[in-house]
């Protein structure tokens, strides 16, 4: 069991920085995302917690001890590997108990061990079985029991289900996550798939060009977005930008988009002008008749109870979820409505979130104030 800090982490190869002052805090027991798109420096970032990369500068501190410079072999955190690489001149048992005997751990012990790892996995029967006729699931299994046998302070995994057909990817991702909640082990896990982020992490980190763009709990991040980055990234549809021109107020409880008044929770923060974005959820708009604010539907797509609904707004194209059973026609003018409680502003320029004095579900984000950069 471990609690990892990261504090200021920094990589740089040669001129290319690959991981800029990153800092976040990844609890003890904690199934934790990394998660960005490609080259945003997950796995570095992964690589250095690990020891397989040592940082330009920066702590990583395992239960309170700063091990960024101490070898992989010194921090007792086990990396699982690509899930597929088994030894395969081995049986499942000598593939599993590998790590104990290269320390010398007695036999009695290592059979004990590998025993009971074997219970946990559910896969006492094939135990004695060579790896190169196992299912792939199977062969997962295997690869998390190597991992597990060793009783590591930490897990890391690297998009362990990368390579797997959704049906599987699914399977596999319930049980690692149900194994990580009997075991209670810290895991640190690589992803650039945002929903297999929030399905699986208690907390979620979001990179981007090797910055920490924000990092929390999967709900407060997809409702307390701390850039437009965050809010584009996660969320399928993403979260809609409404674009505008003006000057706010501190204590501003309106915006005005194309001469219609919309209304905001309230403004914290300084007095500001320039151009910003209005983000709000495909789920939080509303088509009613009666709303000022209008647009014209371009296209519709069906998804069963919802509908998505494709809206050109004079503030840029945005897109609603609303029930199947609403009618609606492309090329109808209709009203559009936003839930005001849950809207986001953003400063275009800078794609940071202004302060709104929005009730927050989590005990960690304060009212109405998001983390910028952890
Ligand atoms: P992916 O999902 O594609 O693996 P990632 O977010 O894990 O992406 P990293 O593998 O951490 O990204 O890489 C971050 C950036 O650092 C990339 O641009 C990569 O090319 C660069 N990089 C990684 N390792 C090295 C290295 N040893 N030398 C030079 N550049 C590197």
């Amino acid at each position: 069991m471990a609690e990892i800090v990261i504090r200021n982490l920094h990589k740089a190869f040669g001129d290319f920085v690959a991981v800029k002052e990153s800092s976040f805090t990844i609890n003890d027991g904690e199934f934790f995302m990394l998660l960005g798109p490609s080259g945003c420096g997950k796995t570095t970032t992964l690589r250095m917690i690990a020891g397989l990369e040592l940082p330009t500068s920066g702590q990583i501190l395992l239960d309170g001890k700063d091990v960024a410079q101490v070898p992989a072999s010194g921090r007792d955190i086990a990396f699982v590997f690509q899930m597929f690489a088994l030894y395969p001149h081995m049986n499942v048992r000598n593939n599993i108990s590998y790590p104990l005997r290269s320390q010398g751990v007695p036999r009695a012990e290592v059979r004990r061990r590998v025993d009971e790892v074997a219970r946990i996995l559910g896969i006492e029967h094939i135990i004695d079985r060579p790896v190169g006729g196992l299912s792939s699931g199977d062969r997962q299994r295997v690869a998390l029991g190597r991992a597990i046998v060793r009783r590591p302070k930490a897990f890391l995994m690297d998009e362990p289900l990368g390579a797997l057909d959704a049906e599987f990817r699914e399977r596999m991702a319930e049980e690692l996550r149900a194994l990580h909640d009997r075991m209670g082990a810290t895991t640190v896990y690589v992803t650039h798939d945002q929903l297999e982020a929030m399905q699986m992490g208690d907390k979620i980190v979001v990179m981007n060009h090797g910055v920490v763009e924000q990092w929390g709990r999967p709900q407060d991040i997809y409702d307390f977005p701390a850039t437009m980055f965050v809010a584009e990234f996660i969320g399928s549809p993403p979260m809609n930008f409404l674009r505008f021109e003006a000057s706010l107020e501190p204590g501003a409880e309106t915006v005005v988009l194309s001469g219609t008044k919309v209304p905001l929770p309230r403004l914290e923060g300084p007095a500001t002008s320039g151009r910003y974005a209005l983000g709000v959820r495909p789920e939080h708009v509303r088509l009613a008749d009666d709303a000022a604010f209008r647009g014209m539907v371009i296209a519709t797509e069906y998804l069963g109870t919802t509908q998505i609904v494709s809206l050109d707004t004079p503030n840029g194209d945005i897109k609603c979820r609303i029930p199947s059973s609403q009618p609606v026609r492309t090329g109808e003018r209709v009203g559009i409505r936003f839930d005001t409680g849950t809207l986001s502003l953003f400063d275009a320029a800078t794609g940071h979130a202004l302060a709104l004095d929005r009730a927050s579900p989590g005990e960690d984000v304060r009212r109405g104030k998001v983390r910028i950069h952890g």
